[in-house]
């Protein structure tokens, strides 16, 4: 399958997923993983109007993503983001080349990311990351470690958050799979209730290839997919 077949099929998941919920599909981002995908094939997908993408490595970052074009396209609005577990002392070299880093899971990133904002006199959004389905590999805040992080946040203004992300339990059991994106999204409004997060950061980001109409039925706004577009990786 091609990849503008690909994401045809991936559009047509996430516009069934919406209408049978009444919700509208237009409200659901859809950002590529483009992690182990050389530039051509990231290309390809820009170019049919899919410029919002992530990648997981800073590597991968700094050697694929100044080589993109942008394109007069646009389904999805064109943005690079950073997903995958960043060590602090990779801030400033991925720092030019991402708008958005949705894994913001701890004080010593966040503060490292806003003295490289102050020091650009830029903001970057971020996503602040939770781990709710309690399996130990995976990355993100601790639930209980959600609240007190918030509160470092207030501190670092130029960090603009716009909501929370989550990778899901990765199981085929669909209770299990939709608890964990239904727990994030009620900490999402804990915590602007408690105003401890802006009331315009209600985005979640939340659902994969494998899941996305459990994670959109749970209120997810962006989906983040890779396999499902650009084929299984090696
Ligand atoms: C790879 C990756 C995805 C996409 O996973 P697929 O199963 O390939 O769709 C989403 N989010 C993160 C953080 C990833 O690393």
């Amino acid at each position: 399958m091609s990849i503008q077949n690909n994401l045809n099929q991936i559009l047509d998941r996430i516009a069934k997923a919406a209408q049978s919920l009444g919700r509208k599909p237009e409200d659901i981002l859809l950002l590529l993983a483009t992690k182990t995908q050389p530039i051509e094939r990231i290309q390809e997908a820009i170019d049919l109007g899919f410029g919002l993408i992530g990648e997981n490595r800073a590597q991968e970052v700094t050697d694929k993503f100044p080589h993109i074009q942008r394109s007069d396209k646009a389904v999805m609005p064109y943005q690079q983001h950073f997903i995958g577990h960043l060590q602090t002392n990779k801030v400033r070299a991925i720092f030019p080349y991402v708008q958005c880093i949705q894994s913001m899971d701890r004080a010593s990133l966040a503060e490292k990311l806003h003295a490289e904002c102050e020091k650009h006199n830029e903001t970057r959004e971020i996503f602040v990351q939770v781990n709710v389905s309690k399996e130990e590999s995976k990355q993100g805040l601790a639930t209980d470690q959600f609240f007190p992080f918030l509160e470092t946040l207030q501190e670092l203004p130029m960090l603009k958050i716009r909501g929370l992300m989550t990778i899901g339990l990765n199981a085929d059991d669909e209770k299990s799979v939709r608890e964990g994106y239904a727990h994030l999204r009620a900490l999402n409004e804990q915590a602007i209730t408690q105003g401890l997060m802006p009331n315009t950061a209600t985005e979640l980001s939340m659902g994969m290839s494998h899941d996305l109409e459990w994670a959109i039925a749970e209120g997810a706004t962006m989906i983040r997919v890779g396999s499902a577009i650009f084929g299984e990786r090696k």
